[in-house]
């Protein structure tokens, strides 16, 4: 049932995605070097050389801005970046294997960015190549790759499956041609034809799409006809993201400001996809995910083992992901870090010998607790609720419980929380009612895209 027009007003505020708990700018910032080297012994040891280790690496590098951007990216056409960027980025697993003190077992690698087809084939198997050397392969790993479809070739695309990746994202955001001009990424549908069928062809077990709602001139029928488009090529997996207007933060986005759907055209967007996707056969997964009911993302949702770290919902429960290159965030599971944002910042610390982590977050005991309770209502819909944790929660956290309730969003029975089909529509403002550290300060960032 789509959410009522009264309740999206309501809902519609800036709340954090909680990829991490706490979110970032909630972080204490207290974990120096020494500590982030004692974090990531503990967690590999505990977790890492059993449960194997995942992989982010950013490859922050493009050739042109994409105005709606709100990733960390360096825009240059100069490709001699590629080499002392790589350098830096193993130079960092260096630094990592020498905590490890033994040889590690990867479970997942995921190229993120930025662009990572920016870099030629030659470059990335040369990175990936070496980290794999030094490591062991999970059985089950999982390798995946986000590509630009206007830049990911054939060769690419074989020279990673030749390395173990068998899954690509794809960056579609929308095939209409005016919003295409309006957000600077102008992409073909021959183009994504193209790499869709390459990866198949290739034996990528899974493509997945990633569209966008709420972009400058998006109307009904544009997106109907972008779905038509979808059901054409049917990627396994699909990722239906509201967009972010941060237009202070992100200043590009300023150029189509006037051109945006209001609230409410835009909750209608993310309806009217829904249903599209659902009549295709997709399943919903999580908040913004759907899969064919075959891939493993939605097999994961009902054996309750699927899971949300920094780069969103996986399969792969894996307490320890290592973050590498500018800007990455690292989550051992007792603590968070992130690497420096600029990518010179980042190789003159690799340089200095050090690892080039600027902040961090040491999680409490509490924090864990509050931390579980929010991946297992952000995951599976639903919590039991410690009562240590309930008992701290302010009177606010308790009256929207009950007007939620009242609502119709979840339902609350003792500590433990249900939230409906409905309700899962604003799930992050669900996990804010939990979220002791943001309460505690009493504040909500800006710089939080809204709910809706
Ligand atoms: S290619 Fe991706 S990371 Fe680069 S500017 Fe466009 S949206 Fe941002």
């Amino acid at each position: 049932m789509a959410l009522s027009p009264d309740l999206i007003r309501k809902y519609n505020r800036p709340v954090p995605r909680y990829t991490s708990y706490p979110s970032v700018p909630f972080w204490e910032n207290n974990v120096t070097e020494r500590d982030w080297d004692v974090l990531v012994r503990k967690a590999f040891d505990q977790f890492g050389k059993e449960e194997g280790i995942s992989l982010y690496i950013h490859l922050p590098f493009c050739e042109s801005l994409c105005t709606y951007c709100g990733c960390n990216k360096r825009i240059t056409k100069n490709h001699q970046v590629e080499t002392p960027y790589i350098q830096a980025l193993l130079e960092e697993w260096q630094k990592y294997l020498a905590i490890f003190q033994s040889k590690p077992k990867i479970s997942a690698i995921h190229l993120g960015g930025g662009t990572p087809t920016f870099f030629s084939p030659e470059s990335l198997s040369f990175l990936i190549s070496t980290i794999l050397e030094s490591a062991d392969k999970n059985a089950k790993k999982v390798f995946s790759f986000e590509g630009h479809p206007n830049n990911t070739t054939y060769e690419h695309l074989a020279t990673l499956a030749k390395l173990g990746f068998d899954r690509v994202s794809y960056g579609i955001q929308d095939f209409d041609l005016d919003v295409q001009k309006a957000i600077h990424r102008i992409q073909p549908f021959e183009k994504v034809k193209e790499a869709t069928d390459n990866a198949r062809n290739l034996g990528y077990s899974s493509v997945n799409f990633d569209l966008v709602y709420g972009l400058p001139h998006q109307t009904l029928a544009t997106l109907s006809s972008t779905f038509d488009k979808v059901e054409e090529l049917k990627p396994e997996r699909i990722a239906f993201y509201s967009y972010a207007h941060l237009p202070s933060t992100f200043p590009a986005q300023k150029s189509y400001h006037n051109y945006l759907p209001d609230e409410t055209e835009k909750r209608a967007l993310y309806e009217f996809g829904k249903e599209r996707l659902l009549e295709l056969g997709y399943e919903e997964v999580g908040m913004d995910h759907f899969a064919l009911p075959d891939d493993p993302l939605c097999l994961a949702k009902k054996t309750g083992e699927l899971h949300r770290n920094f780069m969103g919902y996986t399969t792969l429960a894996t307490k320890m992901l290592l973050g590498l290159g500018a800007s990455s965030i690292s989550d051992v599971w007792y603590g968070f870090a992130q690497n420096e944002k600029s990518v010179e910042c980042y190789q003159r610390e690799i340089d200095k010998d050090r690892i080039p982590i600027v902040k961090g977050h040491h999680l409490s005991e509490f924090d864990l607790g509050v931390r579980q309770v929010i991946l297992n209502l952000i995951c599976r819909g639903e919590a039991e609720v410690p009562f240590s944790i309930w008992d701290q929660l302010p009177a606010s956290s308790l009256e929207s419980i009950r007007e939620m309730e009242n609502e119709e969003l979840l339902n609350s029975t003792g500590l433990h929380i249900q939230i409906s089909e409905e309700g899962m529509g604003v799930v992050r403002n669900v996990c804010s009612l939990f979220d002791l550290r943001m309460l505690e300060k009493n504040e909500t960032k800006t710089q939080f895209s809204k709910a809706i």
